[in-house]
């Protein structure tokens, strides 16, 4: 398997090489030149597999030459096995229609587990025998930050710098980074900034050729491909469960950095009869803007209950915006350059049009958040505010079949908002359950592209 960059001039890379960068050095985003292709046959096959086997299945294609199928399975075995629930990611109930997908069961309680916890072991097998430490430099609204740190943390030849938005994260989130204590992680409080501003601030890092020259750089958010692979496999083992491939399911999905429905889009591609991908938005709507009427154009971000979905420009969307646009990488790079000049463009129609064709999309406000919370609860459900904003957009959307919402959040790491919606305050599971007695290590630093590589550059070990 081969990878190209969206923007069409960055050097084709396979696997491995393309786990250990972050961005393209042409600014784009690294998507697989082809599409693995499964049967019907092959997703039938599926539906006795556990979730480790189904991921060896799904993911052997993208790994080329660079993992054997043994190889792949000990990783995930590996990753895997940290998750509280044998199922890894189970599903839940809600009604006959409605079904959470539980993707927070890792140790960090969200999501982003699932792919980070498997990236981690990814570096280690690639850098083993390698003189040269990596350096790996992150933005997180919240939730990417405590799982990439809790998948390196300790480990030998690699530095973690991570950078979040000050005051703009909950308290269980900033704690979940800032109380892991090895010598190898570094968190940054950016002063007066946004998670975009925290984004854009990575991007010009590794755009910068002094700076990245200086280290070797690597990206844990979902710019890095092998973060989005990972999560392709819970929309097959979900669906699957539920009657694919005779039955199609939709699914919904809490959106921000737009990653998460990007696997799902990805499934879609690979043949996974997916009805309807519903994507959730907040009040930060520029992707359900975008879906609805071509207009991507960004705001400035409102911070919510759902924080990690306070996000104005979605990096993934590029790589729907190639795929769907007839994979034009210099047509798509003018187009990019637009946006970054203007903060805003039209999708073209042959964009629009094929996006449509699979996405639906919605605008969740704080109400019918809250709403969604209580009748997740009359269920017997707890669930978090970007879980709610996606089962809101599940219960409003027109499908057919099955409606899988992604729970993207353990309801502990936002108990404030669930007991303001709900009147219950959710308990940290036992192994966080000290969290806030443990001692705090992070700095704060402005905003600024001079602050935060000089920070960074005094404390990375060079290449
Ligand atoms: C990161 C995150 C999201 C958004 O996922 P994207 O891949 O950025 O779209 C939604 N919910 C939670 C809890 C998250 O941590």
């Amino acid at each position: 398997m081969r990878y190209q960059s969206t923007r069409g001039t960055a050097p084709i890379l396979g696997f491995r090489d393309v786990t250990l960068t972050g961005l393209a050095s042409d600014g784009g985003l690294y998507v697989p030149e082809t599409w693995p292709q499964f049967s019907r046959d092959d997703i039938a096959a599926m539906a006795d597999l556990s979730y480790v086997e189904t991921a060896v299945r799904v993911m052997l294609p993208f790994v080329g030459e660079d993992l054997t199928e043994d190889e792949l399975r000990a990783l995930c075995t590996q990753a895997y096995g940290r998750f509280s629930h044998a199922a890894v990611t189970p599903l839940v109930q809600l009604d006959h229609r409605h079904f959470l997908l539980e993707l927070f069961h890792g140790p960090t309680l969200a999501f982003k587990d699932v792919a980070l916890q498997l990236l981690g072991l990814l570096f280690e097998k690639f850098l083993a025998g390698s003189a040269e430490p990596l350096t790996i430099v992150g933005a997180t609204s919240g939730d990417t930050g405590s799982a990439a740190i809790d998948a390196v943390a300790g480990r030998h030849g690699v530095d973690i710098f991570m950078l979040h938005p000050k005051g703009r994260v909950s308290d269980v989130q900033r704690r979940q980074m800032t109380t892991v204590l090895a010598p190898n992680v570094h968190n940054i409080a950016l002063e007066g900034a946004s998670f975009d501003d925290a984004q854009a601030l990575v991007k010009a890092m590794f755009n910068d050729a002094g700076f990245a020259g200086r280290f070797r750089l690597s990206a844990v958010n979902s710019i890095n491909w092998a973060r989005l692979m990972a999560q392709i496999v819970y929309y097959f083992y979900a669906a699957v469960r539920l009657g694919a491939p005779e039955r199609k399911v939709a699914f919904a999905v809490p959106t921000g950095n737009f990653g998460d429905v990007f696997a799902g889009y990805a499934a879609a591609r690979m043949g996974l009869p997916v009805e309807r991908l519903i994507v959730a938005t907040n009040v930060n709507d520029i992707l359900h803007r975008a879906l609805s009427s071509g207009d991507y154009s960004a705001g400035t971000v409102t911070p919510t209950a759902a924080p990690s979905m306070d996000i104005q420009v979605s990096s993934n969307f590029e790589r729907l915006l190639f795929d769907a646009g007839g994979r034009d990488g210099g047509a798509l790079a003018a187009q990019m350059r637009g946006f970054e000049a203007s903060r805003a463009m039209r999708l073209t129609n042959a964009q629009q049009t094929n996006a449509a064709e699979i996405f639906a999309s919605d605008r969740i406000d704080a109400g019918e958040m809250a709403q969604a919370m209580l009748w997740a609860s009359q269920s017997g459900e707890t669930i978090d505010p970007h879980t709610a904003i996606g089962l809101a957009a599940a219960r409003r959307a027109e499908v057919q079949g099955p409606v899988v919402t992604l729970a993207t959040a353990h309801p502990a790491k936002f108990r404030d908002a669930v007991e303001r919606a709900t009147g219950l305050r959710p308990a940290l599971p036992a192994r966080l359950a000290d969290l806030f007695d443990r001692e705090e290590r992070y700095d704060t630093l402005p905003g600024s592209f001079d602050a935060v590589t000089a920070y960074i550059a005094e404390r990375a070990q060079p290449r």
